[in-house]
């Protein structure tokens, strides 16, 4: 990823580009995770993306413990000790020079500045195999649409260009930046994580309102303006919390009476820990740490209450890593001692990355 000094453009603050996606949307896809979410969901897979200003990020395995970093940093905010470099949060100031002058890549600046000009610059980079797969770009995040200005400058850009755009949202946003930003997307990837106002809020610190008017109000612009642009839901199934049988058929009762055939699909996300090392690079003890996966007939029998719920049947599926059934041994999961993630992978869910991809 590069810094930018143009002034010609508007700027967003940008956690990380990745390319080669299969998980984002159709095709192969190029995601951009903008930094800042409104929400803080305790399964978080970004937790680096929550914040929307730059945080640093030290990688324990690849530092050589040079010391270099600590003398450059103007702050005083590194210091050397037995278990490696320790960040003082307090007095960093997220400048990146350690960053830059770490021989090896180990401190990283996490969320760095580009301008929509450059960024789509870079992602156009990409073209051939969007379209020799039927790809394109998707802003994810954090919450991608709070950078409302940077989305709008970058969609249009992208649009002019002929890519498929994509726009990823957790839907705590206000619907004026929906509204603005829906005529340059094709496809809206919209989050209905619990459908218990209460629980919603527990589990993410604000309650589901918001997110259920905003998903409306998407499902009712599709219809008005009759425009290209598709809608997919998509349900994390978290242990203990969002995976239990009610919250998915009052979900699915919910798109079917309120959303009906806007919906092109509703993917149901299997719960992974594959975040764990994120949590501790960035000094946060991580609730789900060690909470099981879920199995592949729990996955199964979701769906199956999925497609009980009153939706069209076709436009449920899951993705995600279950359990190998050979691990459960027909005994009760929950009493075992914390599974480990010897898992399998269906297809991808769309937060199923980490650091080392
Ligand atoms: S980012 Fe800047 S302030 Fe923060 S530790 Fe590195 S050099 Fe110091
Ligand atoms: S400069 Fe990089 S490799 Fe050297 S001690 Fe600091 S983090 Fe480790």
């Amino acid at each position: 990823m590069k810094a930018h000094d143009k002034d010609s453009s508007v700027r967003g603050r940008v956690l990380e580009i990745m390319r080669m996606s299969t998980e984002d949307g159709p095709g192969i896809r190029t995601t951009v995770f903008l930094k800042g979410c409104p929400i803080s969901c305790g399964w978080c897979h970004n937790p680096e993306s929550i914040k929307p200003g730059p945080q640093l990020q030290w990688i324990s395995t690849s530092c050589i413990l040079c010391g270099i970093c600590v003398a450059t940093c103007p702050q005083g905010a590194l210091t050397m000790t037995s278990e490696g470099i320790r960040i003082d949060r307090g007095r960093c100031r997220a400048c990146g020079n350690c960053a830059e002058a770490c021989p090896s890549g180990t401190l990283e600046l996490m969320g760095r500045e580009w301008t929509a000009e450059d960024l789509a610059g870079e992602i156009v980079k990409d073209r051939a195999y969007f379209e020799t797969s039927g790809g394109g770009v998707t802003l994810s995040g954090g919450e991608a649409a709070l950078q409302l200005e940077f989305c709008l400058e970058l969609l249009k850009i992208l649009r002019a260009k002929g890519i498929h755009t994509a726009l990823d949202t957790c839907g705590m946003v206000p619907p004026a930046h929906l509204e603005k930003l829906l005529p340059f997307v094709d496809l809206v990837l919209f989050d209905i994580k619990e459908i218990d106002s209460k629980k919603h809020r527990a589990f993410t610190g604000s309650g589901n309102e918001k997110i259920l008017e905003n998903a409306k109000f998407v499902a009712s612009y599709r219809k008005e303006h009759l425009r290209r642009h598709r809608i997919w839901i998509r349900t994390p199934l978290i242990p203990g919390a969002t995976a239990a049988v009610k919250n998915v058929a009052g979900i699915g009762a919910f798109i079917a009476e309120n959303l009906g055939n806007a919906v092109e699909r509703w993917e149901l996300c299997a719960f992974n820990n594959l975040c764990r090392d994120k949590y501790s690079r960035l000094g946060i003890d991580w609730e789900y740490a060690d909470a099981a996966l879920l199995t592949r007939e729990e996955m199964e029998s979701f769906a199956e209450t999925a497609r009980a719920s009153g939706v069209n049947p076709a436009i449920v599926s899951w993705s995600g890593m279950t359990l190998l059934d050979t691990e459960t041994g027909g005994k009760d999961r929950e009493a075992d001692a914390p599974a480990k993630p010897r898992a399998v992978l269906k297809h991808g869910c769309a937060t199923l990355r980490t650091m080392e991809d």
